[in-house]
């Protein structure tokens, strides 16, 4: 191995034993409805919670819809709960291409750019401009804030360890709060292409 490449190894082994771990959290398309939504794609029928997910409250439902776009259509979108002020739809790239439809990369809440995307079930349909390729972030509990040397708001890069396709994602928003459990969210794109699943680890990069 030449010196320099040798050099480099050793940086990025010290630095992965040095930095703190982040387990990784891979989202899968998925919705977030309110309640006026959920009332007229569900009718008189309870929410019912099927998992929970990492984030405290928050929980995969039995219930689930399909996404119908100019292009195609995706079944079997789940929804998570608890219901929300907004109705929002989360796809990957492949997903908006599979449906028709160019949603912004935006951070969960700010459907200020989100396309139109029509929600069906079997009792009804509503369109809605909802949907958005969520931007990869890092949840962070506020107890470990300090100990990752991050603040909110910030923008960190994040190496990915994988056997044969470690990758640093850049543009990471660190997101603190008491309420969180300290996780990175990617979506199924992403974790594809870094060969990335549930439970594996990253770091961010200084
Ligand atoms: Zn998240």
């Amino acid at each position: 191995m030449e010196k320099g490449a040798l050099k480099e190894l050793i940086r990025k082994t010290i630095e992965s034993i040095v930095a703190p771990t982040i387990p990784i959290g891979v989202s899968n398309r998925h919705i977030h409805l309110s309640g006026a939504d959920y009332d007229r794609l569900f009718p008189r029928e309870l929410l019912r919670p099927k998992k929970a997910l990492a984030q405290p409250g928050e929980f995969a439902a039995e219930q689930t819809v399909t996404l119908v776009g100019p292009r195609g259509t995706i079944e079997r979108v789940r929804l998570l709960g608890p219901l929300r002020a907004h109705s929002q739809v989360e796809v990957s790239q492949t997903d908006a291409r599979t449906l028709g439809i160019a949603p912004p990369v935006a951070l969960s809440g700010d459907l200020s750019k989100a396309a139109p995307i029509t929600i069906k079930t079997a009792h009804g349909q509503i369109t809605l401009p909802c949907c958005i390729i969520a931007k990869r972030h890092i949840h962070v509990a506020e107890a470990d804030s300090s100990r990752l040397g991050v603040h909110h708001g910030d923008t960190v890069a994040v190496r990915m360890i994988s056997p044969q396709r470690t990758t640093v994602y850049e543009d990471v928003i660190i997101r603190v709060s008491p309420d969180y459990v300290t996780e990175m969210h990617i979506d199924t794109d992403e974790a594809n292409a870094a060969q990335i699943s549930n439970g594996d680890t990253a770091y961010i990069v200084r």
